[in-house]
Parts: C-alpha cells; structure tokens; sequence
C-alpha cells in the first residue's frame, strides 16, 4: 500500500507506516472491522472441465484457431484466458493424458481403459476433503474407456471416493458419439448440480485415426461449438452462474505435419503431440488474458484444489496455475446472459 514499508524500517518509522495504513484503510471504507487483509474469498464452487481428444493446438488456438475455435478464439476470449504454452509432458495418449489432468500427475497407465491410475483423482481428493457424495463427482466421456479414471487404485483411497461415471453408451460397452455425450452432460450439469464435471469429446482423435483431414477439422469445429454451448448453460443456470470455473484442453495432439503419418496419429514427444490448446473461464481468473507461462495437464487438478478449497496429494511437477487468478481487488465479472460415427480401430496404434 505505501511503497516505503518494503525498506527496513526503525521502530517510530514503522508505526508512522502502520498509523497511516490504518487511516487509509479507514478512509477506503471496504474493510469491515476486525477483517484481516489478504486475498478476497475465492467465488469458485463448481469446476468444468473439458477435455477435447487429440486435438493439436494448431487446429485450435494455433494457425487455424480463428477459422476453427471462432466461439473460444473469440468472444469467450474476452472472458477468460487462453493458454499459449500449454502442454501434455507425459505419454501423448488418451488414458494417460486423461490421468495425468485428473491426478496432477504424469503416471505410465495402459491405454486401453485396464488400468486404473496409480495416484488419487481430484475426485477421490476432493471427496475425501469433504466428505462430498458420489453424485458431486462426474466424468461423462464418448471412449468408454475413460471410465477407468473415475477412481485409482491408490491405498486408502479408490471407488468409495471415486466419481459418478456415464462413459460410452449401451452400458459402457461402445464409444458414443459426441453430441449423445454432450447432451448427456449438461443434463448431469442441470440435474445433478456436480461440483466437478469432467467431460471427455473424442471426435477429433477418432476423425485424425481415420486419416479423414476434412472429418477432424469439421470435428474440432463442432469442438468449439460444444465448449460455447457449455458456457451459454454454466451462465443459464442459477446454480452455475457466476461460481464455475470451466477448463478446456486436450489430452495430447497429434503428430507435427510430416513427421510419421502427421495428423493421422500421435504418441511420441514432437511438438504437435505435446501442445495443447488450454482455455479457462470463472469468476476468480482473469478475462481477456493470453499466458505465455509454461504450464502442463498435471497443473490443471491443483490449481481445481485451490479453487474448491481442498488439496490435492503431492505430485512431482504439478503446480497451482497461478497467473490464471485475477488480483484479488478485481470486480467480480459480470454474468454473461444468458457430429458422426468414427472409424474402426487400428490394431498397434494409440488411440
Ligand atoms: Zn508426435
Ligand atoms: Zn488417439
């Protein structure tokens, strides 16, 4: 507040410093007697996070974003932060790139939805730290093998803390397409009021291991349509608005143009594999933000810890996303008013 408190100080200086303080906070009038400084209360109560699989950042917010993310590159720009150095630095595959948003960890799990992860989920952390039930934890995805996520085989922890799961269709046993799992999740986000909703799209992915160009791009623009229809029913719901924090990404990319079969697949550490497109929107992180900090999937469960006041298990290298976060003086933001089948597996590829 005064810019000379930072220097040492003898003992009278100091409380001519406190003295003033004190009159200034007095002639501010926002502080409430007796109320300590600090950051303001957080505002975040529910989380949404959005998972778009393989999807490279340059057909999101990179090269092409303008063209095929008009709603996040654009108006939902001005709302909340895009990430521009974001990565996947574990295996570039979908159940470990999933894990590793989920548990704040890069963990080396099969990818065919056998292996459960090794290190607690934000849901099991979260549960636990609240004693929440199962329906405020839910993980709607297309791959049906996603459902290996909604809890780890960690000691003491694991499927009495886990959450909710609705992934594939006919019981688990087929993928879904996209638009079924979109619809499926809002109505889990209208009926069941989840604080934390994870939601896994997997049409790019499918669309780019088809070798069909057209199909994956068409997919990443449907992909953007389903995070601004997102938005629109956060902002539409009196439960949501205004106390969610929505965040978007990917669980790898695909290969760089030219390097093996390019967008066809993914799995390795070239640059189009790793970078990811990141989005973040909610009533406690800045509007209108570009970061260029270097910032990973195992930062997203952390930083969901710190906004829901619970904490997640150490982990190696995740870290809470704290340039996300608006200064804690900053006004609140104002309310906003209110796809196809995919192509057969290929046996030795990573989906
Ligand atoms: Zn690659
Ligand atoms: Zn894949």
């Amino acid at each position: 507040m005064i810019g000379f408190q930072a220097r040492p100080l003898g003992a009278f200086a100091a409380a001519v410093a406190t003295a003033i303080a004190a009159l200034i906070a007095v002639a501010d009038g926002d502080a409430a007697a007796g109320e300590t400084s600090g950051a303001a209360p957080l505002r975040t109560e529910r989380v949404v996070i959005m998972v778009i699989d393989g999807v490279r950042y340059r057909e999101s917010l990179g090269e092409r974003g303008a063209e095929l993310w008009p709603n996040v590159n654009g108006p939902l720009a001005a709302e909340g932060i895009l990430g521009r150095a974001f990565e996947n630095r574990g295996l570039t595959a979908t159940n470990p790139g999933h894990a590793a948003i989920l548990c704040g960890e890069y963990q080396i799990i099969m990818n065919d939805g056998s292996m459960r992860p090794y290190k607690p989920t934000l849901f099991e952390a979260y549960r636990k730290a609240t004693g929440a039930p199962a329906g405020a934890c839910w993980l709607v995805s297309s791959k049906r093998k996603l459902a290996a996520l909604s809890h780890s085989r960690a000691k003491g922890w694991g499927g009495e803390l886990g959450a909710s799961v609705d992934c594939g269709r006919d019981g688990g046993t087929k993928n879904r397409d996209d638009a079924a799992t979109f619809a499926r999740a809002l109505e889990v986000l209208e009926q069941e009021k989840p604080t934390i909703l994870v939601v896994a799209l997997r049409e790019p992915d499918s669309r780019g291991h088809g070798d069909d160009w057209e199909g994956y791009l068409a997919a990443s623009r449907a992909s953007d349509g389903y995070i601004a229809k997102m938005v629109e029913a956060i902002d539409a719901l009196p439960h949501a608005r205004g106390r969610t924090a929505l965040f978007v990404t990917a669980d790898h990319g695909r290969h760089d143009d030219g390097r093996l079969d390019g967008f066809v697949s993914h799995g390795d550490g070239c640059n189009g594999c790793r970078q990811l497109p990141f989005y973040a929107r909610g009533p406690d992180f800045r509007r209108g933000f570009a970061s260029e900090t270097k910032a990973e999937q195992v930062d997203i469960a952390p930083t969901v810890g710190r906004l829901l006041g619970f904490e997640m298990p150490p982990t190696k290298r995740g870290r809470v996303l704290e340039e996300l976060f608006a200064p804690a003086s900053a006004p609140a933001p104002a309310p906003v008013p209110a796809p196809a089948p995919a192509p057969k597996s290929r046996r030795g590829k990573l989906y």
